[in-house]
């Protein structure tokens, strides 16, 4: 039985549309003026199984959440499912640890706000990263030395062939760096429908990464408040506000290269940021650094560019078609192999084309 203080933070309203030719311009964060075919939005786990039972699904689909990691290159010709699940429990707790259940669709930011609030640790350094809850373990989001995996419990999910319902443990999710299971054998077999995070009752911080143990200091105390504003404050000074300028966050990911290619890279460019990993024998270069090097940084192409203080960021100016980014994204792609030979992979995700 849940019983919670967090119940009682969401009015558990019943929806569900089904809408045809209906457009995303607003519900991606490129602003990329898109269709869709069909669009169908529920609040319930349950309406997904019944929808399932009832219609067959059509074999162009695309499961969506706050599309702040997708880029449309035309309109969507099939169906968007988009999990609008609300609500945050607390599912139980024990000595260490609250286990909160939050779902698909509430605000990634919005459950991170809630944790801090309650005085739960674990996802401070994950604050303002746009999106929802459903897709934080399909990349297994991170920032700030944190990623979703070191707080997700379980996830539960809808298998879109059988209207079953499954749930996965940590385990089962097999996350990697800004990946997991549902992002590969997985990938557009289930809907994620809800996600158990596994929260400090007595936190520990993680300060070390970047300019973030200043920050706080600065604020004052070392707490989760101050941490969460000081991840606040660093992202708003560094990220362009989508609302702003539409863009989807860091294009490409950190290429993970092997150890003796990145140490060739490093004996030609003494300053080039790279990390460890958990993966021996593999190093982690700084994808945004290398773009730089090309000289992309404050590139503008007509509406599409390359941000001018983040060189992993690109942007629309307004008015682009997502073709014009996907053109820019390959051009770079191709001067970053040509001078350092290392291939960057997209972290966004291209939709049709
Ligand atoms: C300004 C900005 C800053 C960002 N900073 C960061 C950052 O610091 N770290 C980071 O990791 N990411 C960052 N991102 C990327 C993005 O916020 C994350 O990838 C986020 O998790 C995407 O969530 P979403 O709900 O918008 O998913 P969408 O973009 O809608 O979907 C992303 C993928 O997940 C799938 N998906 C979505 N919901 C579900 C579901 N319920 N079930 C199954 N599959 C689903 C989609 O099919 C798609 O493949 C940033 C983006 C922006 C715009």
């Amino acid at each position: 039985m849940y019983f919670s203080i967090f119940a009682c933070l969401f009015i558990l309203k019943k929806m569900i549309r089904l809408l045809n030719n209906y457009e995303l311009t607003t519900y991606n964060t490129f602003g990329l003026r898109a269709y869709a075919k069909r669009f169908f939005e529920f609040t319930e786990s349950e309406e997904l199984s019944i929808f399932l039972q009832r219609e067959k699904l059509p074999e162009k689909y695309l499961i969506m959440g706050g599309g702040s990691n997708l880029l449309f290159q035309s309109d969507f010709d099939g169906l968007v499912i988009f999990p609008n699940i609300p609500g945050v429990v607390e599912e139980h707790e024990d000595r260490s640890f609250t286990y909160l259940e939050a779902g698909a669709g509430v605000e990634w930011d919005e459950l991170v706000r809630l944790s801090v609030h309650y005085g739960l640790g674990g996802l401070e350094n994950l604050s303002l990263i746009p999106g929802k809850v459903g897709a934080s373990p399909v990349q297994n989001i991170g920032a700030y030395g944190v990623e979703a995996k070191d707080r997700i419990h379980l996830v539960r999910a809808i298998d879109l062939a059988t209207g079953q319902r499954l749930e996965f443990t940590n385990e089962q999710c097999r996350f990697a760096y800004r990946d997991s299971v549902f992002k590969n054998e997985l990938k557009n077999k289930l809907v994620v429908t809800s996600v158990v995070f596994k929260l400090d009752k007595f936190p520990e911080f993680k300060l070390e990464y970047g300019a973030l143990k200043q920050e706080v200091e600065r604020l004052g105390e070392v707490n989760l408040v101050n941490i969460r504003q000081a991840v606040i404050n660093i992202r708003e000074s560094k990220l362009p506000d989508p609302q702003k300028l539409g863009n989807a966050g860091s294009f490409f990911k950190n290429p993970v290269i092997d150890a003796h290619v990145a140490q060739q890279i490093i004996d030609n460019y003494e300053r080039v940021p790279h990390y460890q990993t958990p993966d021996e024998g593999k190093i982690k270069l700084a994808a945004g650094w290398l773009i730089e090097q090309c000289g992309w940084k404050g590139y503008r192409d007509g509406n599409v560019g390359v941000h001018a203080d983040q060189a992993l960021v690109l942007v629309n100016y307004g008015g682009a078609k997502g073709s014009e980014l996907v053109q820019l994204a390959n051009k770079i792609q191709t001067s970053v192999f040509d001078k350092f030979g290392v291939k960057l992979m997209p972290e966004v995700n291209i939709i049709g084309g």
